[in-house]
């Protein structure tokens, strides 16, 4: 059969791919302008509803802070240049001096140690802050030279005096931007709230502006983008002649406001879509002129094409468990049995990303069923966190066309694992944001955790995941 042939050629081509890239680890570390904080340590990093959290005291002495721990009320004091921040475990509220401020998460206490929101460090320190959350790596850059901007600019963050000030209306809810992502010509903003984006036309020089009124950064935002100690920062944005750059910044927080700035080599039309109701996201498209190329691959009669990815390869182990099994077999091994099973479904081609262990750049992965115009991509992976008690099951989608997926696949996945429901989840991964159909990341449980570990390296369970895989495909295709 003529698609099989292409599809097959298509797969050959992919495997064959020399190797490239870089191994994941799978414990966290903490660096400092290139230099480990964390060598040799046991690390506490964690999400906690899209804040990093990450250890309070050995980021501040390492800046040459002091540091005091008062046991009975809980409470963390920093002398910085005679500035005195003080925090208390589990209240969101903080002082630095005499003024109140607002924390995004409160301080938490993992053994010994306080655990505080990435952004806090970022900006109480004046740090850039950069989440790697594959490789989980935190990276703090002290400044060389100071920023200033023009109309990605303009933050009022008060010197750096970090946490978030309250709004005005205290009742009033802040929309929380949590990732952004440009490809195919299109500008998309994932968000959680209310806020209704303004976007406009400006020229000398060309660009377009999106205002998100009352809204401002989660530090989810920090997961692939880079955001300076006064909220600005850039994507790269590459192929794309019409589009120079994208800004973005806290625009101001007197109202609050999230703004991104698409840089313009000529004047552009676009369209705005707005889809989701509290989870959000807004998509400037700049191929306002061009319609979808939806066309089938010639000889499709009706099937569906599904594509599956197994996680890492080769030199790439991903997570490695605690009793040191990796990631890479575990999510194979799912794969190779979801994908039997799926072989016995009479309206679906199945097609892997890979078949063994071999390496496989993340861009192949997504371009491979992008090419195939492939009507679902799932991949499978096992989690790990620096904490041995974080367990569960979670699924990630990044863009908007993918929740309804996501919900079906992690009613199956949870049923499968019988792990706790760690819920649905908005993840920036490259697989997920760059393919064009559904794809949903499913996180089976935790390799960091002795109890999760051993249960996914079972026969029985990879054989309930992977037909939970094929049911919740079933379901979301109405087959
Ligand atoms: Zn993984």
């Amino acid at each position: 059969m003529k698609k099989f042939a292409f599809m097959l050629l298509l797969l050959l081509f992919v495997l064959v791919l020399p190797e490239q890239g870089h191994a994941a680890s799978g414990t966290s570390k903490i660096f400092l302008d290139d230099k480990e904080l964390t060598a040799g340590q046991d690390v506490s990093v964690e999400n906690v509803n899209n804040s990093i959290m990450v250890p309070l005291r050995m980021i501040a002495e390492n800046l040459g802070y002091k540091v005091d721990w008062d046991q009975k009320s809980k409470t963390v004091t920093i002398e910085q240049q005679g500035k005195t921040i003080k925090l208390i475990v589990d209240q969101t509220a903080a002082s630095v001096d005499d003024k109140t401020m607002i924390l995004t998460t409160a301080p938490l206490l993992r053994s010994d140690t306080t655990l505080v929101p990435i952004r806090f460090i970022g900006e109480q320190f004046g740090l850039t802050v950069k989440w790697d959350n594959t490789a989980k790596v935190v990276n703090l850059i002290t400044p060389e030279i100071p920023e200033s901007n023009n109309d990605s600019g303009g933050s009022t963050v008060d010197g750096g005096s970090g946490v978030v000030v309250p709004p005005t209306d205290p009742t009033a809810d802040l929309t929380m931007v949590n990732g952004v992502s440009f490809s195919e010509n299109r500008l998309s903003i994932a968000m959680d709230g209310s806020s209704q984006p303004k976007v406009s036309k400006v020229s000398g020089p060309d660009r377009i502006v999106i205002d998100l009124p009352n809204a401002t950064f989660s530090d989810a935002f920090g997961t692939g983008q880079v955001l300076d100690p006064n909220l600005n920062g850039k994507l790269s944005v590459t192929n794309y002649p019409d589009v120079s750059g994208v800004r973005y910044s806290l625009y101001s927080t007197n109202p609050y406001t999230v703004r991104f700035v698409i840089d313009l080599n000529q004047a552009k039309n676009y369209s705005v879509d707005v889809s989701g109701d509290t989870s959000k996201l807004v998509v400037i498209d700049l191929n306002a002129q061009s319609t979808n190329d939806t066309a089938t691959l010639p000889g499709n009669s009706g099937r569906k094409l599904v594509v599956l990815d197994a996680g890492h390869g080769a030199k790439d182990s991903g997570a490695i468990g605690v009793t040191g099994k990796y990631e890479k077999n575990f999510n194979l091994a799912v794969i190779l049995k979801a994908a039997a099973l799926l072989k016995q479904e009479n309206n679906i081609d199945v097609v892997l990303t890979r078949s063994d262990d071999t390496f496989l750049e993340l861009k192949d992965r997504a371009g491979m069923a992008n090419n195939l115009k492939a009507d679902l991509f799932i991949s499978v992976h096992a989690n790990s966190s620096a904490s041995s008690v974080s367990s569960g099951s979670e699924t990630y989608f990044q863009r908007d066309a993918s929740k309804a997926l996501a919900n079906v696949m992690h009613k199956y996945l949870v049923q499968a694992t019988g792990l706790s429901d760690r819920g649905v989840r908005y993840g920036n991964f490259h697989v997920i944001r760059e393919t064009t159909m559904p794809a949903v990341l499913l996180e089976v449980g935790y390799l960091s955790n002795k109890g999760d570990e051993s249960l996914l390296f079972t026969e029985d369970l990879q054989n309930k995941v992977a037909a939970g895989i094929v049911a919740g495909i079933k379901e979301y295709l109405k087959l």
